[in-house]
């Protein structure tokens, strides 16, 4: 039974004007009351929160069939990067396939496609060989810390991950993604008069600064690496003040997990320059909150399988490639499950006023996602 568009566009339409952005707790309760009331419907399954740490905000299980020998995980966030103060908040439809709108791509609109899907491989006489889980969590967009442990408890219990987080704009789907990191870096110098001369002031900027410019640097030294210095803070508006304190914040993203170390050594080799001088004390803190989704065989295997859905369906071509952002599907490979992910909606514009999706998408995604389970139920996809 084939999903039909206006239902999907409606909800979609539902869930997106609700605003759940990763800090409005309020909007987050809201929305996820209305995945609950939604995924409740389906037949058979059983839905309960559960909590993160260090949120209140709350995570959805939806479960089918726990013991059923071949497991899948279904995967999404439900939280945006548009907070309840943004003023994009409502979605438009700019014309009869397309859908603008908050989250519409990432990832309310692969939550409406996993939905659909579910909804379609649960009508259509399902077999008993095949459970599945669905979690859904509050927080991917501020790095999933409340969540992964709730997604790493989950990947262990399962065989494959399926992540709906968007495909590309031209409808590949995501083959492997950077790992990424957040790092703060924290200059201290000595505070004085900007008139003394001789100086004893250390000015902490200034050596920020040249740290700054050299890690501006780094992924022209390290082939894979990205580096984003995003925001900077430091001094004050009294100018003849040598300021003591600056601070930056940085987004490091790394292709390979052994990719790490290397960037670590030569930020940690950038921080000791400083540190030689008198006066001057730089460090460095921070970690890598998501590892390297790698490519691997079951991920391989699994993927020649959903092509070959895409195919029997009729629908356009796709291949895969290698994304610099993260998401779960990041976390669901460090706890060891194989995942395929970008299996939500063909949409662009992520995180701006502009995300829209290509609504046929919402139908041809979910006939996608329901026929791989079907073929995963008859035993034809390796590994499950
Ligand atoms: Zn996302």
């Amino acid at each position: 039974m084939a999903p039909e568009l206006p239902l999907l566009r409606d909800r979609l339409i539902r869930w997106a004007n609700q605003n759940s952005g990763s800090d409005n707790l309020t909007g987050l309760a809201a929305m996820l009351g209305l995945l609950e009331a939604d995924f409740a419907a389906l037949p058979g399954v059983t839905v309960v929160r559960a909590a993160c740490v260090h949120t209140t905000a709350q995570a959805l299980r939806v479960s089918y069939r726990p013991e059923a020998p071949r497991q899948v995980l279904l995967c999404g966030h439900y939280d945006t990067v548009y907070g309840a103060g943004h003023s994009f908040q409502h979605c438009e439809l700019v014309n009869d396939q397309t859908l603008r709108g908050p989250g519409v791509a990432d990832m309310k609109g692969g939550l409406v496609v996993m939905l659909a899907a579910l909804s379609a491989y649960l009508a259509a006489s399902p077999s008993d060989t095949l459970g599945f889980e669905v979690l859904l969590t509050p927080d991917e967009e501020t790095g999933s810390f409340g969540s992964a442990g709730l997604l790493a408890e989950s990947a262990r219990r399962h065989q494959l991950g399926l992540v709906f987080e968007p495909a590309r704009p031209n409808g590949n789907l995501v083959q492997s993604r950077k790992g990424t990191g957040n790092f703060t870096v924290t200059c201290r110098g000595r505070a004085g008069h900007a008139a003394k001369t001789p100086s004893d002031a250390r000015n902490a900027i200034a050596a920020l600064a040249e740290f700054l410019v050299a890690a501006h640097r780094l992924p022209a030294e390290l082939p894979g690496t990205l580096l984003n210095i995003g925001l900077v803070r430091g001094g004050s508006e009294a100018t003849n003040v040598v300021p003591d304190f600056a601070q930056a914040l940085l987004d490091v993203r790394v292709t390979r997990a052994a990719d790490r170390e290397p960037v670590l050594a030569r930020l940690a080799e950038l921080a000791a320059a400083i540190n030689t001088r008198e006066g001057l004390k730089l460090e460095l803190t921070g970690s890598f909150n998501r590892p390297p989704k790698e490519c691997g065989p079951a991920e391989e295997a699994a993927f020649a399988v959903y092509q070959a859905c895409g195919r029997e369906l009729g629908l356009a071509p796709f291949s895969w490639v290698h994304a610099g952002g993260g998401s779960d599907g990041n976390l669901l490979s460090a706890a060891g499950l194989p995942n395929l992910d970008g299996l939500g909606v063909i949409g662009d514009h992520l995180h701006s006023d502009r995300e829209f999706c290509a609504l046929p998408s919402l139908v041809e995604r979910a006939q996608l996602a329901a026929r791989f389970l079907q073929t995963i139920a008859a035993g034809k996809v390796a590994g499950v």
